[in-house]
């Protein structure tokens, strides 16, 4: 029995995450969830899987889950001591990384510290701190094992060959191109939150559900792919095929492509992570290649798709660049939600930042964590007109 700790689970990917334990439940046993405020569905989740702690985002929400649970032995904690003591919880093996943005980093760091295998979803985590996460991850002995379908993909068409030592030109890293594929930035000027939140292939938590949109996500995805595989840049080709059959593939040194295909299902690369390296049956829609009329592929549209050049611009420039970029996201996306700024803007902000936050060469823990507050102030003061 394999005992899992999850950041997040009252999301998509937690959500998930538990949907295959329960297919499984001969096989794990859930030790410690947070969540941030979904407190009904926390209590669902403690009542079926008893674990022995969870974490919620406020103290708030942690007085209104006891209520809750007051028949329950359970220790219920909140804020980001309580996202660490989930993180490194004494029973669990694997962690699953699946709260949104940067505040995953230090839960992630602690756990790897702790001896913890991280199934890791929480992309942003890589991409603003890979160049710290991965050396440790290595240092302590730790696997680092994909979660996002792409990079599973790659990872699944790789590790036998990569075990024989044979060596990658390049990783094919597929885009569906998002619900705005084929539009133009004229087009892109009057769309709403609803449209950028109706993805043609995936459901997801609304802030990769933009991220898609604006192709940020694949800006993310290069750089966590760069971190996660150990390619240089211009070894990852980003290529759009919109049906989502191929998840992703790697072309070898003689020309051989090794792909993964699969429904649009994150449960096949969660349960991957938790089994590696084994597979077992997961009852989910098969492909069905009678069905399938055809499938395609485009180049990305890098002139309407800013957030994509931007992202390999910050990683080219590196140092706390990959922080600016992500953090400015973050915020442009969080107003974006709230309806505050227009789509466009949100690649606007993003390039803003990284012309304006000062750059810091090799940036420790604490740096990336200033940057973040710093591109937050930048975008803030902008946002009351007084930049
Ligand atoms: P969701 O928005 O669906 O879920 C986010 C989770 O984080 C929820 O459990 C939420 O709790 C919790 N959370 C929010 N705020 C806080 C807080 N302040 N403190 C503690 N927990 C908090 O996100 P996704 O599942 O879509 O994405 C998770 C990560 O996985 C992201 O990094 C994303 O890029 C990545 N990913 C997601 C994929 C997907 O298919 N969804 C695919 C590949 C990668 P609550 O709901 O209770 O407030």
């Amino acid at each position: 029995m394999k005992t899992i700790a999850i950041l997040g689970s009252t999301g998509s990917i937690g959500t998930q995450t538990l949907d295959v334990i329960r297919q499984h439940k001969e096989d794990f046993c859930v030790s410690a969830l947070s969540a941030g405020g979904n407190v009904a569905l926390l209590e669902k989740q403690i009542r079926e899987f008893h674990p022995a702690l969870v974490s919620v985002a406020s103290e708030k929400k942690a007085k209104e889950l006891r209520i809750l649970t007051a028949d329950l032995d359970i220790e219920i904690l909140y804020g980001m001591e309580g996202l660490l003591a989930v993180a490194t919880q004494e029973q669990s093996e694997i962690l699953v990384t699946a709260v949104v943005g940067m505040m995953g980093i230090r839960p992630t760091m602690a756990a790897i510290k702790a001896g913890k295998d991280i199934a890791l979803a929480n992309k942003e985590t890589l991409v603003t701190a890979g160049h710290l996460i991965m050396p440790m991850a290595e240092a302590c002995g730790v696997k680092i094992l994909p979660v996002d379908s792409e990079h599973s993909a790659i990872f699944q068409s790789w590790h036998g060959e990569k075990a024989c030592g044979n060596r990658i030109d390049k990783i094919l890293l597929t885009a569906s191109g998002g619900p705005f594929r084929g539009k133009k930035r004229g087009d892109l000027e009057t769309v709403i939150l609803a449209d950028a939140l109706h993805h043609p292939n995936w459901s997801m938590g609304r802030k990769i559900t933009v991220d898609s949109a604006t192709m940020v996500n694949k800006g993310l995805e290069v750089m966590e792919a760069k971190w996660l595989f150990g390619v240089e840049l211009d070894q990852i080709q980003v290529v759009v095929h919109p049906q989502s059959v191929i998840h992703s593939m790697v072309q070898y040194e003689d020309g051989a492509v090794i792909a993964q295909l699969g429904t649009p299902d994150m449960r096949l690369p969660i349960q991957y992570a938790l089994y590696y390296p084994e597979r077992r049956y997961l009852n989910e829609e098969r492909l069905d290649f009678y069905k399938l009329a055809s499938l395609t592929f485009e180049k990305p549209d890098a002139e309407t798709f800013t957030g994509l050049h931007l992202a390999l611009e910050a990683m080219r420039r590196g140092g706390n660049m990959p922080t600016v970029f992500n953090a400015a996201n973050e915020k442009a996306v969080a107003l974006f939600l709230d309806q505050k700024i227009r789509f466009l803007e949100i690649a606007d902000l993003i390039a803003e930042s990284m012309a304006n936050v000062p750059f810091k060469e090799h940036p420790d823990l604490d740096d990336i964590l200033n940057t973040e507050k710093a591109v937050y102030e930048y975008i803030d003061r902008g946002e009351k007109g007084i930049r």
